[in-house]
C-alpha cells in the first residue's frame, strides 16, 4: 500500500531522530523524533486509502520551557521523514538571541531548502508555542483573535460501503454541526445520498482533483446544490486553474482550492478563478506564512478555510487558535488518530476549541509514547 511504513523501517528512522544545537553554543535546543500516526479508520480519498501517517515531533527548549511542533507527511505531498529529518538535521539556531526573533528565524529555515513545508512548519509551531509560553498568553491572544468567532468543523465522512457510511454519519451527527464527503469516485451521488438518508446538516465535498471534466463538474456542482452542499473543494487537477475560474463562474456554490494553493506566492494567481482557499499549517510553513496567506487572500477576495493533515492536537491546536478568522474550518485531523500524543484541543459542540494555557496550550498525554 503506498506510504505505509513498516514497524522495522519506523524504527530505524526512530534512531535517526536528534538535536540541531551539537555545539552548545545556541540558547535554545530543538530536538525532534519520528513517530507514526496511526489512524482510527482508514482514510478513502479520490486517489488512495491509508492506515497511517508518518510524522516528526519536535521540542524546542529555551530558559527551561519548551514548545512543541510537529510535521505530518502524508505520502501524497511527496515530502518524506527522511527529507524532513535531513533538514531539521541542518538547523542550527545557535546565531539566534532568543525564540522572540521569530521573523529572522523562519526567513533562515525557508532558505535551509526548497519545498519541504511541513518540516519547516515544526520548527514554526514550536517557536510559536515557546514564544506563548514565555509571554504567558494563549496564541489567540497573541494574534489578537476572539475564540468566540471559531466556526464549527467539518468532519469527513470517509468513502465506505453505504451500510457503513450510514453508521459513521449517524454517529458524526451526535459530535458535529457540517459534514465533509470525499468525492471523486465512480459512486459520488451513491455516497452523497446515502448521508442525506440520515441528516439533513449542511455538507461540504472535497474532490480531490477526481473529476476529469469541467461540465461534468459544473452539472455536479448544481446537483450538490440541491442537496443541500454548501462548499466543493478542487474539482479539477490542481494545474488546471483556467478551468476552476470556467467553474467559479457559473456554480451556485462556493469553489475552493486546496491542491491549487500551497504557500502565499500562489495566492494571487488563484485570483478570479476560485471563491476561496483552503490554507493548511503544512503546506504554508506554519502559523506566520498562514497568518500573511489570510491577509493577501482576503485582499484577494477569498473566503478563508483552515485545514489539516493527520495531526496531533499539537498541530490541530496551532490552526485552531488562528482558526476565528477563517470562514470554513475543517480541523479533524486529532480525531482520526488512535495515538494522539497531547490533549489541549476539546471539541465543544462541533467546534473545536483551544484551551486558555498558554502558547498552544497543549500537555503531553500521561504514558503515551512519545518515540
Ligand atoms: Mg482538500
Amino acid at each position: 500500500m503506498a506510504g505505509t511504513i513498516g514497524l522495522g523501517a519506523f524504527s530505524e528512522l526512530i534512531a535517526q531522530s536528534g538535536t540541531s544545537t551539537g555545539s552548545g553554543t545556541g540558547k535554545m535546543k530543538l530536538t525532534f523524533y519520528p513517530r507514526e500516526l496511526k489512524l482510527v479508520n482508514p482514510f478513502g480519498v479520490a486517489l488512495m486509502t491509508r492506515t497511517t501517517t508518518p510524522a516528526l515531533q519536535v521540542e524546542l527548549e529555551y530558559e527551561g520551557r519548551i514548545g512543541y511542533g510537529e510535521a505530518s507527511l502524508p505520502p501524497y505531498l511527496g515530502e518524506t521523514l527522511d527529507d524532513a529529518l535531513a533538514l531539521l538535521k541542518k538547523v542550527d539556531l545557535s546565531p539566534f538571541r532568543s525564540p522572540f526573533e521569530i521573523e529572522e528565524i523562519l526567513r533562515y529555515v525557508d532558505r535551509l531548502a526548497v519545498g519541504q513545508t511541513a518540516a519547516k512548519a515544526s520548527i514554526d509551531i514550536a517557536i510559536h508555542d515557546l514564544v506563548g509560553k514565555l509571554l504567558g498568553a494563549p496564541l489567540y491572544k497573541v494574534f489578537g483573535l476572539s475564540p468566540e468567532r471559531i466556526p464549527p468543523t467539518m468532519f469527513t465522512i470517509g468513502m465506505d460501503e453505504p451500510d457503513v457510511m450510514r453508521k459513521k454519519t449517524l454517529e458524526a451527527v451526535e459530535r458535529f454541526k457540517i459534514l465533509k464527503v470525499k468525492l471523486g469516485g465512480d459512486k459520488d451521488k451513491e455516497m452523497v445520498e446515502t448521508v442525506r438518508s440520515v441528516t439533513d446538516l449542511p455538507l461540504t465535498v472535497d474532490v480531490n482533483q477526481g473529476w476529469k471534466d469541467k461540465q461534468h463538474a459544473l452539472d455536479m456542482v448544481h446537483w450538490l446544490k440541491e442537496k443541500g452542499v454548501v462548499l466543493v473543494e478542487q474539482p479539477l487537477a490542481k494545474e488546471r486553474i483556467d478551468e476552476h475560474g470556467w467553474i467559479t463562474e457559473r456554480s451556485p456554490l462556493p469553489i475552493f482550492a486546496d491542491e491549487s494553493v500551497k504557500r502565499l506566492n500562489d495566492v494571487l494567481s488563484l485570483k478570479g478563478c476560485f471563491s476561496g482557499i483552503n490554507i493548511k499549517l503544512m503546506k504554508s510553513t506554519g502559523m506566520r506564512e498562514a497568518w500573511k496567506t489570510v491577509a493577501l487572500a482576503q485582499a484577494c477576495g477569498f473566503k478563508i478555510m483552515f485545514g489539516c493533515m493527520t495531526e496531533t492536537s499539537c498541530a490541530i491546536a496551532a490552526a485552531v487558535h488562528l482558526s476565528p478568522v477563517a470562514d470554513f474550518l475543517d480541523v479533524d485531523g486529532n480525531l482520526l488518530i488512535a495515538n494522539d500524543l497531547f490533549e489541549g484541543v476539546r471539541l465543544v459542540e462541533g467546534r473545536q476549541l483551544p484551551s486558555d494555557r498558554p502558547g498552544l496550550g497543549i500537555t503531553k498525554i500521561p504514558n503515551m509514547n512519545g518515540g
